[in-house]
């Protein structure tokens, strides 16, 4: 048994954090988690600057990054424009994104969800042309904070477009951490009829309500093999209220762990990782490993 980590912390991490972190520090960062054992990152966003300011050195940290066999990097894809710079890059895999909430991807991207659809049709299209692996991204999969629920079926729809397209996967993604372990196991089962094996599921939490490995936990259980997670429990979102970080990334590593399922990391590095990146930030992070 198994299971496959994208490590965020780079960019859904740094996001959220107001203390600019130097390029240098994110590829040094990346390059301690790649010691670790990590071999999927989500390194960077191609957003605009001024809105996100942290993700504004993108084609720097990807120029900058070990190139290895067997390592990939993904970067954020909102928009035509951010596939046009992300093309320019040696960036492996997009990452095209949007809500399932209108209110939300309004505040996120400044479009409805339909036009966020019809857009990023044409980036996974364009960015398949180019060799780039796709994965699409549902934000508030799991519930707005501002609508509530979205009803599973509008979710796959959004989801079946993207694979239309061309996604390779579709990643369920808890922004503010709505998610409970019970609508986890409903929605990937959801998926898993609808989908069978034409996907790679993954899912991305936020603890935002202590729920986190609750329910990553719940999509293991359910089938699921790939999870995203940051180091120390960074991460939030500039546009959810009240947002706290990821899944914690050596508290998930830890968990499996234990349940004899293997991650393919180093614990202690990771810990020593976490610690390292808490002097950076200069503040106490989430992580709980690491405290002891
Ligand atoms: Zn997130």
């Amino acid at each position: 048994m198994m299971i496959n980590i994208c490590e965020v912390g780079p960019r859904d991490g740094l996001q959220n954090e107001k203390k600019i972190v130097t390029t240098e520090q994110k590829v040094e960062l990346i390059t301690r988690l790649i010691e670790s054992g990590i071999k999927k990152f989500e390194a960077v966003s191609f957003v605009n600057p001024k809105i996100v300011p942290q993700m504004g050195d993108a084609e720097e940290v990807l120029k900058y990054v070990p190139k290895k066999d067997g390592i990939s990097y993904a970067g954020l894809v909102l928009s035509n424009s951010g596939l046009e710079r992300a093309l320019k890059t040696p960036v492996d895999t997009l990452h095209v994104v949007t809500a399932t909430s209108d209110t939300f991807n309004q505040k996120n991207s400044k479009r409805t969800v339909d036009q966020s659809v019809q857009e990023l049709t044409n980036v996974i299209e364009e960015g398949i042309k180019s060799r780039r692996k796709v994965i699409g991204v549902l934000g508030t999969a799991f519930g707005c904070p501002f609508v509530g629920n979205i009803p599973p079926s509008r979710i796959i729809n959004i989801a079946e477009s993207f694979v239309k397209a061309g996604a390779k996967g579709i990643t369920l993604a808890d922004t503010t951490g709505l998610a409970n372990p019970n609508q986890v196991k409903e929605l990937v089962s959801k998926f898993k009829e609808y989908f069978g094996d034409d996907i790679e599921i993954g899912l991305h939490f936020h603890n935002t309500r202590g729920l986190g490995l609750a329910n990553v936990l719940s999509g293991y259980l359910s089938g699921v093999r790939n999870f995203d997670s940051s180091i120390a429990g960074l991460g939030g979102c500039p546009f959810a209220p009240k947002a706290v970080g990821n899944v914690c990334t050596e508290d998930m590593v830890n968990m499996f762990e234990q349940m004899s399922v293997n991650t393919n990391t180093n614990l202690k590095k990771l810990i020593e990782t976490a610690n390292w990146l808490q002097d950076i930030i200069g503040k106490e992070l989430d992580g709980m490993l690491m405290k002891l």
